[in-house]
């Protein structure tokens, strides 16, 4: 499997190795990734991030990151700052090259200025509904704007006064030169500004026309001397305008276009209008909540970066869309929790048991491994005393067979401590159970019998007079439905249990000091993380990032 990793090159590796044996761009490999800040990133995201980081540097290229915005009413320099954050938490550098193509604006006009010369580009006053209905359709040809036919020197009038704002919105829009009856809708006249009295977040009001994405981005791939220009599929069809671009402007460059495609996730929507809307209708809580499959949320939840490279990896890349079980990524993150996590005992659902024989005020110290994977992390003490918690399912009156656990009669051992037999237990007025009382065998200290007596069940613990209570909050999927669009909006199959809350949740004293976004694995519970906002030393507050095995319930 290994093995396989690093001889199977994938497709783009494959364009990547031609290129560089034909000596095409100077032997250099200069990728990109470039949102546009108009939401927070998704691990869609991080499949591209991982993509073309990755591929930079395993062919000793760089990787620009660079702002896509064109689109002043939608971004927010909130979403720039945060995008930045994610990036580096997965481990990527950009170095100095870090872009925005609003720092192009006045290249970007130069070069339009430069199509309408070569009668290339025209100003086309047709309202958008009438630009729309020329455009034909995928079985007709498009018509010909009575704009079309401009001379240069009154397009360049036109345009110079868009830009100087003598034109209302809407009014006239300037269009590429190209083919009305191309069979590719994309390459019939396509718009390459429009008018828009709109602030930006970097340029303020310096502009009242924007580039169309298309054209901006060709353009800045171009301008910063783009070698692989890595995208989704989506844009197949318009890599021929792409390459329009870069070839009518005349910039000395070859950037090409490389589709792969997206990673879809099953019980996952991915795309940042539709987490926008979570988060403005207030199904969660920020973009940042942890149930959010933004990179902020999974963070927030305890997902490391490895797990999400390691996931990246495995997924690779194709040219045909598909969607991914999510399962597949909870597998990563277990994989690599179970190296890194420190092993903890907390109890979730908290029963008190108490050890008649042990001494009232006697408290021991056992040793206990951090994590049995790896020695080098060590071993802490945890006390042990006459009160002991366990969890509320580890004991029954009544158990069906093959019930491990404790109940009347039956012995278990508390992990690290000692063989503990019940001998009684207490009850409230309704019947539920509110005390276990047990005898323990001295003879069975850290766990083991000098008789070779064996117990079925162990159960894990907390000394009630060494811990602290924590909040603890158990995550399920947010949707209901593997394909959450599957009958319309996605709203409809939201989880109304995806979030639980524990308040009373019982853990090793030493928990109290944890940092934010510290991990561990609570015994049999799962892997959890500190959340990073809400937790305090007074009210330490822990997120369930992943259980211990796949138990997916909704
Ligand atoms: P969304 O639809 O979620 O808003 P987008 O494609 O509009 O995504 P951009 O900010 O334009 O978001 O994307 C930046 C880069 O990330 C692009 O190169 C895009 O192709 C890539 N990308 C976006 N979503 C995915 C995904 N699900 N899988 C892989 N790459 C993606
Ligand atoms: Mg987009």
């Amino acid at each position: 499997m290994e093995e396989n990793k690093t001889i199977l090159k994938n497709f783009i590796q494959k364009i990547i190795e031609e290129d560089l044996a034909a000596g095409k761009n100077n032997g250099k490999v200069i990728t990109r990734f470039p949102p546009e800040p108009n939401g927070y990133l998704h691990i869609g995201h991080a499949k591209s991030i991982c993509l073309n980081f990755g591929l930079a540097k395993q062919y000793d290229g760089v990787t620009h990151l660079r702002f896509d915005d064109t689109n002043p009413e939608k971004e927010e320099v909130e979403y720039a700052e945060s995008i930045k954050t994610d990036v580096k938490w997965l481990g990527f550098d950009w170095g100095d090259k870090l872009f925005y193509a609003s720092d192009y604006f006045e290249k970007l006009y130069d070069y339009a200025v430069l199509l309408i010369e070569k009668e290339l580009a025209y100003v086309d006053s047709l309202d958008s509904e009438k630009i729309r209905e020329y455009r034909g359709t995928l079985t007709e040809p498009g018509k010909a704007s009575p704009y079309r036919n401009r001379s240069v020197k009154e397009n360049l009038e036109l345009f110079a006064k868009m830009r100087a704002g003598e034109f209302k919105e809407g009014e006239c829009v300037l269009r590429a030169k190209i083919d009305m009856a191309s069979p590719n809708i994309n390459m019939r006249d396509p718009v390459l500004y429009r008018i828009k009295f709109a602030s930006h977040h970097r340029t303020g009001d310096k502009w009242c026309i924007y580039p169309m994405y298309d054209y901006a981005h060709a353009l800045s791939d171009a301008i910063e001397k783009i070698t692989h220009s890595v995208c989704t599929l989506e844009f197949e069809d318009h890599r021929p305008l792409y390459n329009w671009c870069v070839e009518k402007t005349e910039i000395d460059a070859q950037p090409q276009q490389i589709e792969f495609a997206r990673l879809n996730l099953t019980y996952v929507v991915m795309s940042k209008r539709k987490l926008l809307r979570l988060v403005k209708e207030g199904y969660v809580s920020g973009w940042d909540d942890p149930r959010m499959p933004t990179i902020s949320g999974v963070r927030r939840r305890g997902y490391t970066p490895q797990a999400i490279h390691e996931f990246a990896a495995r997924i690779g890349v194709a040219k045909a869309d598909s969607i991914v079980d999510y399962a597949l990524l909870e597998y990563c993150l277990r994989e690599d929790l179970n190296r890194r996590a420190q092993r903890r005992m907390v109890v979730l659902d908290p029963l008190k048991l108490t050890i008649k024989n042990y001494p009232d005020d006697q408290v021991e110290w056992f040793d206990a491994e951090n994590n049995p994977e790896d020695l080098s992390m060590g071993t802490r003490k945890i006390p042990f005393s006459k009160h002991v918690y366990i969890e509320k399912e580890d004991f029954m009156v009544d158990p069906p067979k093959k019930y491990f656990r404790l109940s009347p009669g039956g012995e278990v051992r508390l992990k690290h401590a000692y063989y503990v037999k019940c001998v009684d237990y207490k009850t409230d007025e309704a019947g539920n159970v509110t005390e276990v009382i047990c005898e323990y065998d001295p003879k069975s200290k850290g766990g083991w019998t000098e008789d070779g007596r064996k117990v079925k069940g162990t159960s894990h613990w907390v000394s009630a007079s060494h811990a602290i209570k924590i909040e603890v909050r158990l995550y399920n999927n947010l949707f209901l439905k593997e394909n959450p669009e599957e009958d319309g909006d996605f709203i409809k199959n939201l989880n109304k249990d995806s979030l639980e809350i524990l308040t009373s949740a019982i853990a090793e004293e030493s928990l109290a000091d944890a940092k934010p976004e510290e991990r561990f694995q609570f015994l049999r519970q799962g892997y959890f993380c500190v959340d990073s906002k809400e937790s305090s030393k007074e009210k330490p507050v822990f997120n369930r990032t992943v259980t211990l095995k796949d138990s997916f319930k909704i």
